[in-house]
């Protein structure tokens, strides 16, 4: 690593999720343009930012619903600003080692592709109830917080390891 690199390696992250402040985008933005390494690192966290989103538009199935169900409105009188709490899992993600970061990576790609294809088929068959689910955006907002707590333990886990 180029020793400017260092300087920017830990607001990467940021930078790919627009959190970082004007003046030092402007920084960023700089050097990545001269350097490939950091464009990669970039490119790749927006790559995972994307899949991480699409995993979290999951549903849960009703039994977790209920089970979880006290839980999730006891949370949502607390206000969690849901990027930051993305960014800091991501961070906890990419602080490990790599070949744990690969692997979470894949299982983040795995259940992205398996629960895209259940979706696709629970449209198709169960369209009226998907428009139900679609309307009701504050239970979404409630399993996102559900699947935020599963990262969140399954990045604990791998800092302990
Ligand atoms: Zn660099």
């Amino acid at each position: 690593m180029k020793k400017e690199c260092e300087f920017f390696r830990d607001k990467l992250l940021d930078y790919s999720m627009d959190e970082l402040d004007a003046d030092i985008v402007e920084k960023v933005k700089a050097h990545l343009e001269i350097c490939p390494d950091c464009w990669k690192i970039v490119d790749d966290y927006k790559k995972i930012n994307s899949i991480t989103v699409n995993v979290l538009k999951v549903d849960f199935s009703d039994d977790i619903w209920e089970m979880e169900r006290k839980e999730i409105i006891r949370r949502v009188t607390q206000k969690i600003d849901l990027k930051k709490e993305i960014i800091r899992i991501l961070k906890i993600l990419f602080t490990v080692k790599r070949v744990l970061t690969a692997a979470v990576v894949t299982i983040l790609l795995v259940t992205c592709i398996t629960f895209g294809g259940i979706q696709y088929k629970k449209n198709q068959e169960l369209n009226k109830e998907k428009i139900i689910i679609e309307n009701i955006g504050l239970l979404e907002n409630l399993e996102i917080l559900e699947r935020l707590d599963f990262y969140k333990k399954l990045g604990e886990k791998r800092t302990n390891l």
